[in-house]
């Protein structure tokens, strides 16, 4: 892209920002209109008017607790992202920001102060130099941000610069609310309605937490006085016979609680900038590990895949519990395949999202209708004593986490898929 230059006569200049201007004043909804031509539009506007590689318009979810990638152009490479999710309370000096400034201008975005944390995480991994942000107002109050990203060596942003940032900020809540008149339920909605249960589900699993944590200590005691009882003297055999059965008893729900707990733990997370491909190899030994001799591994991508934005122990987490159920659904052993690559899915609002999507295929048992209409709903279980029922509300709980999805593709007899699709932040590695 030959848009890196700075300030010159042609673009940058007063006339082509007046240019860019009218361009947005012009840009509507009108009734054919899909939201994502919409938003193309006005990111190449956007990205060619201030010479940015990345624009990205994101909107406030859950109650303003997060941002959502509506949209994120890539320039050079004409590449669209979306999905992905920010939250509040991982990177709170950015969210206020929000609230407080017109602009936000960082010219040295790793460094400042409303922008560095996300550093390490997004920033950097990009090579994301300099920042132009701009809040979207609705109804006199922030509802997404616009954001212009900068690779390349570090530029100072001028006011013209600013000044146009906020117009393109502008433009996205007139065209939005243009928009939503035409369409009374937007994608929006729907989206904030799902982070909504999400949230529900993370009360339950605190209150659970709770109880889980007073019953661990009862568990405990009981445990205690039984093995107290094993030592009376002359203790008839048959009592201690019985005494063992209630020690074994007690030793599995010490271990049910343990897990409760672990579940309804708002573990910190910190999302990140994340190579599937990488991730997935790093543990994949582990998994070998934990499958045993009887069971194949392959993990395979077809070609270059995107990067997501989520926390790595979370991936781990979320993969760990998908191949601990292929292989209980595996005993007498079988395939385990892991296929990652970029996929585009119709997505709720029927326009087409694109997500990294990874498919982990086992060839056992399969899951009858009752169990796969369930197999999500907290403490369901097929597998009695040795199941909590918690392995997949994990796996879904991080996945709407990092904005995405999980289906089940299973047949009793023909083994399983879970397909997981998490959105893109960025292009692949190369
Ligand atoms: P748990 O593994 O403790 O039973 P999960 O939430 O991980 O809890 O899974 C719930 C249920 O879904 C399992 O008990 C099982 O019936 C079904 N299930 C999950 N994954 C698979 C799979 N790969 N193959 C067959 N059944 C599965
Ligand atoms: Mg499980």
């Amino acid at each position: 892209m030959s848009a890196q230059t700075q300030q010159g006569e042609g673009s940058g200049s007063p006339a082509s920002f007046e240019a860019a201007r009218m361009q947005l004043a012009r840009l509507h909804a009108s009734p054919e209109s899909q939201l994502r031509d919409l938003w193309l539009q006005l990111a190449d506007i956007a990205a060619r008017a201030l010479h940015v590689e990345r624009v990205g318009v994101w909107i406030l979810a859950d109650e303003n607790r997060a941002l959502r990638c509506r949209y994120l152009l890539q320039f050079s490479s004409q590449q669209v992202f979306q999905g992905a999710v920010l939250r509040a309370q991982d990177f709170p000096s950015y969210f206020q920001a929000l609230e407080q400034q017109r602009t936000i201008a960082a010219d040295h975005a790793p460094d400042a102060t409303t922008t560095g944390e996300l550093r390490a995480s997004y920033l950097e991994p990009l090579g994301i130099t300099s920042l132009l942000d701009a809040p979207i107002y609705v109804s006199g109050k922030v509802a997404g941000v616009v954001c212009h990203e900068h690779i390349g060596a570090p530029r100072t942003w001028t006011e013209a610069e600013s000044d146009f940032a906020a117009t393109v900020a502008d433009t996205i809540a007139r065209v939005y609310g243009e928009y939503e008149h035409r369409h009374a339920e937007t994608a929006l909605e729907s989206y904030q309605r799902h982070l909504m249960e999400l949230h529900r589900m993370e009360a339950l699993g605190r209150m659970a937490a709770g109880v889980a944590h007073d019953f661990r200590g009862i568990v405990s005691i009981a445990l205690g006085f039984t093995e107290l009882i094993r030592r009376v003297p002359n203790l008839a055999p048959q009592a201690d016979h019985y005494a063992q059965r209630v020690i074994d008893a007690l030793q599995r729900g010490q271990t049910l609680t343990q897990e409760i707990m672990s579940f309804g733990k708002d573990d910190p997370v910190s999302p990140r900038v994340l190579d599937v491909g990488a991730a997935l190899s790093k543990c994949s030994h582990m998994f070998r590990v934990l499958l045993g001799a009887g069971i194949r591994l392959r993990v395979r991508s077809s070609g270059p895949v995107s990067r997501v934005f989520m926390d790595a122990a979370q991936f781990e987490r979320m993969m760990l519990n998908l191949v601990l159920n292929a292989r209980d659904a595996m005993p007498s052993g079988g395939d385990l395949d892991i296929d990652y690559e970029d996929a585009i899915v119709g997505d709720e609002d029927d326009e087409r999202a694109t997500y990294v999507a990874i498919y982990v295929r086992d060839s056992g048992a399969g899951m009858d209708e009752m169990t796969r209409l369930n197999a999500f709903k907290p403490f369901f279980t097929t597998k009695g004593d040795r199941g909590t029922g918690l392995g997949l509300v994990i796996v879904d709980q991080i996945v709407a986490r990092a904005g995405g999805r999980v289906k089940i593709d299973s047949e009793v007899g023909r083994g399983t898929t879970l397909q997981i699709y998490l959105p893109r932040i960025a292009g692949a590695v190369r």
